[in-house]
């Protein structure tokens, strides 16, 4: 495949101005990110500091219920509540290495925000987070966590005031800052080398998996399921499945509310290709080409475009997508709290709602692994509002 691109999708359409710290970081990709001193590091970090591994954890009410084995991948359990912290401890540690001092970083709900800035704060770098104006007003709790953990956080006026505004405003922060910082991007998605350097760092998640799932099921899985926002924790789990040709692999994005024409985030079921952040994928957008407002119950899940490796591996059929609305991740939240006393996100609901949706998609005895992306205690206000005890 040609460099930068699954399919066509992929790329790196930036201003010329930042290429020279996209090659930078292609260059440390290949020298340092292999190096055996580098490699070390980061395992300790997220073994001691993070607490990989993960375990997997199997569901003995649900899978009697659905009439197959459901396992969750315990990526809850993490220090700062979810899979972010794989990939900015590897991005930070990268970046120290190349001997950068500041790390920026954008942050639609916050979750990538404090990952990050609690990874600068381990590894002794500044840290500046662009956020959307409308969400450090929506988002406040986070945003006090950022700033408990040293970081400056920059809230982004223009444009929508959320996510899509904050990257835009950070990739052109970037272009005056390139000697002393590192763009540290939240998801598998932005220009080369990001979606590849992402899906590296998050890979652990499906590399532990299939270990596990080998030693206490003696097999693969049948069914993996996870939530694509921009596809960072599903790459992460489906990346080491990908050459299994008999495990099935299923990506949910958000539906919203579900009501015809609502707003959602589902760029792979109701987008159509284009450019956006520097990478061709598919996009939510206009007959025109502006790019749509996403919408979900789910802050993690609300962006308007999708990694390009998920792209591709729709297009060629090897992953399928599926959308879950609203109400169905939040009858799977509810479910699992009472079923098995996880409280998951919301963005992790999805996946496990895709499950307890289509029960009768999966041949009974079956194994079915959901990556438990994230736990729920962040979206305590929204639940509340919505499942009022
Ligand atoms: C941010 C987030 C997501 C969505 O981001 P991806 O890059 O698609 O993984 C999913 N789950 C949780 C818990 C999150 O915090």
């Amino acid at each position: 495949m040609k460099k930068g691109y699954f399919g066509d999708f992929g790329g790196c359409f930036v201003p010329e101005l930042l290429m020279p710290p996209l090659m930078e970081l292609e260059q440390a990709m290949k020298g340092i990110l292999p190096s055996a001193a580098f490699q070390t590091e980061l395992n300790d970090l997220l073994k001691n500091y993070a607490g990989r591994e993960t375990p997997i954890t199997f569901c003995p009410a649900l899978s009697r219920e659905l009439g197959f084995d459901l396992w969750l991948k315990r990526e809850d359990l993490l220090h700062t509540g979810a899979h972010k912290i794989n990939n900015t401890l590897g991005q930070a540690l990268l970046a120290r290495y190349m001997g950068k001092k500041i790390l920026i970083a954008e942050t639609g709900a916050g979750q990538h925000g404090v990952a990050t800035a609690a990874a600068a704060a381990r590894l002794g770098l500044s840290c500046v987070v662009y956020m959307g104006a409308e969400d450090v007003e929506r988002q406040s709790a986070n945003v006090r966590r950022m700033r408990l953990l040293g970081a400056e956080v920059r809230p982004i006026e223009s444009g929508s005031r959320t996510l899509k505004d904050a990257i835009n405003a950070a990739l052109r922060a970037w272009i005056s800052m390139q000697a002393d910082t590192h763009y540290c991007f939240g998801t598998a998605a932005g220009p080369y080398p990001f979606p590849d350097l992402v899906r590296e760092f998050q890979s652990v998640i499906g590399r532990e998996a299939r270990v596990q799932m080998l030693e206490r099921t003696g097999r693969l899985p049948d069914h993996v399921v996870a939530a694509v926002g921009g596809g960072s924790n599903a790459i992460g789990m489906f990346a080491p499945f990908v050459q299994d040709e008999g495990v099935r692999l299923i990506g949910v994005e958000a539906g919203g509310s579900g009501e015809p024409g609502c707003l959602n985030s589902a760029a792979i079921n109701r987008g159509r290709p284009g450019v956006l952040h520097g990478e061709y994928t598919m996009l939510l957008q206009t007959d025109d080409g502006q790019i749509m407002p996403s919408g979900s119950i789910s802050a993690g899940l609300d962006y308007p475009g999708v990694g390009p490796e998920h792209a591709w591996l729709n297009a060629v059929g090897r992953v399928k997508y599926e959308v879950v609305c609203d109400s169905e991740a939040l009858a799977a939240f509810q479910k699992l709290c009472r079923a098995e006393g996880i409280l998951p996100a919301l963005e992790s609901s999805h996946a496990l709602a895709y499950v307890l949706e289509h029960r009768e998609s999966f041949t009974p005895g079956s194994t079915v692994l959901v990556n438990l992306s994230g736990r729920g205690d962040k979206d305590m206000d929204i639940i509340e509002k919505a499942l009022p005890l």
